[in-house]
């Protein structure tokens, strides 16, 4: 099977972990702090935090920027589950802004069509997590714009673009954002095995992310209500978790990190030869943006209705028995078994569904071999052209 995403270890990836097995340090340690300091300086932020993953760096953004119950989270329909879940684990409400068709990422109008009608029902959110679906950045500037004017915090979810760029600014950046998210999972861009950063330039917030990662525990004087009687006292001033990444896993993220150009240069390599190849099928390709580079975490290609009958499941079955792994980034939140109980209803969402029925995600990553492109594109030809 021709995998649709993969991890590229190295031998210098696995030298720095055995380097980090015999030092002093196994959980958070020196490598965490260095493994940190390099994500400042991916994304230009003020803070970063390493946590021991995406999910959980959603969920101590959403608890930093207050979400509580009562609360509303909007999302995008189009994303992993985690997205959503993150506000429910506060105990928030969740409902979902539809995609833009042609991006698949959060609609900036649908976004500000959804707010008006929200203001007018009393239901505005508190927080908006758009995710930069496939690698390429959301609206933000826009989002951003329509946010603001309600007073509506931002996480970013981009756990799929970490070294990608909007208008030259790195994504991570949070200049239209509050909180960004990464994920370091073996399928995204670079990997901790288990893994994930909540980024900020606020002070205030970063303050808040430090403690929920550990337990809401601290050692720093200034932060504690009563006076430390000797050296020994840390002091638990808030419900945290232990959300820490261990100096093994960061060890592994530093040197991966070193990497992150080479990686994301050799998937827009790919995804350059799949524009190609694939330009006569009836399908329609990644739209890319003129302003964004995309970290390329996917290459979605859609049926084109217009040019082919075929169904979507069917094309699927048909390239998984070629050995293709063909995968589906998403069927929308809303239709999981789970969240059935909040009664959203998929008309609502038009966009979404149209983008549920006819994409297909094909395999890209930095070592995916041009003879595995070409069989890939035979297959897809065989099935879409007979
Ligand atoms: C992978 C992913 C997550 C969750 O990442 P983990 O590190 O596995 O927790 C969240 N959101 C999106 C969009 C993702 O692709």
């Amino acid at each position: 099977m021709i995998q649709y995403g993969k991890q590229d270890i190295s031998w210098e990836d696995i030298e720095e972990v055995v380097k980090s097995l015999k030092s002093d340090y196994l959980t958070q340690g020196p490598k965490v702090f260095e493994f940190e300091n390099m994500l400042k300086e991916v994304t230009t932020a003020k803070h970063a935090f390493a946590v021991n993953s995406a999910t959980s760096a959603l969920h101590i953004a959403c608890l930093a920027l207050g979400v509580s119950p009562g609360d509303y989270v909007w999302t995008s329909p189009i994303t992993f589950v985690a997205s959503a879940n993150a506000a429910l684990y506060c105990g928030a409400k969740i409902d979902f802004v539809d995609i833009d068709i042609k991006t698949y990422n959060m609609c900036a109008k649908a976004l500000a069509t959804k707010l008006k009608c929200a203001k007018e029902s009393g239901n505005l959110p508190k927080v908006i997590i758009p995710v930069h679906l496939s690698g390429q950045s959301c609206d933000m500037q826009e989002i951003a714009k329509i946010a603001r004017q309600y007073d509506i915090a931002i996480i970013e979810d981009a756990s799929h673009c970490i070294g990608g760029t909007e208008s030259n600014i790195p994504i991570g950046k949070c200049q239209y954002s509050d909180i960004t998210v990464f994920s370091f999972h073996p399928v995204k861009i670079i990997t901790t095995a288990e893994g994930g950063a909540a980024i900020t330039n606020s002070d205030k917030l970063a303050t808040k992310l430090e403690l929920y990662r550990s337990h809401g525990v601290t050692r720093n004087p200034a932060l504690m209500k009563k006076t430390p009687p000797a050296s020994w006292y840390y002091e638990q001033i808030d419900l945290g978790f232990n959300y820490r990444l261990t100096d093994i896993q960061a060890a592994l993220g530093c040197s991966q990190l070193r990497r992150l150009k080479s990686f994301i240069a050799q998937r827009h390599v790919l995804a350059d030869r799949y524009d190609d190849i694939l330009s006569n099928l009836p399908i329609i390709t990644p739209h890319r943006k003129p302003e964004s580079y995309s970290a390329f975490h996917l290459y979605i290609i859609r049926l084109d209705k217009e040019k082919t009958s075929i169904n979507r499941n069917k094309l699927f079955e048909k390239m998984r028995a070629d050995e293709i792994g063909v995968n589906l980034h998403y069927m929308p939140v809303y239709r999981q078994t789970y969240y059935e109980q909040f009664g959203f209803d998929p008309t609502d969402f038009p966009n979404s569904e149209e983008y549920f029925n006819t994409a297909i995600t094909i395999p890209l990553h930095p070592n995916l071999a041009t003879n595995d492109q070409n069989k890939v594109k035979a297959s897809l030809e065989r099935h879409l052209c007979q």
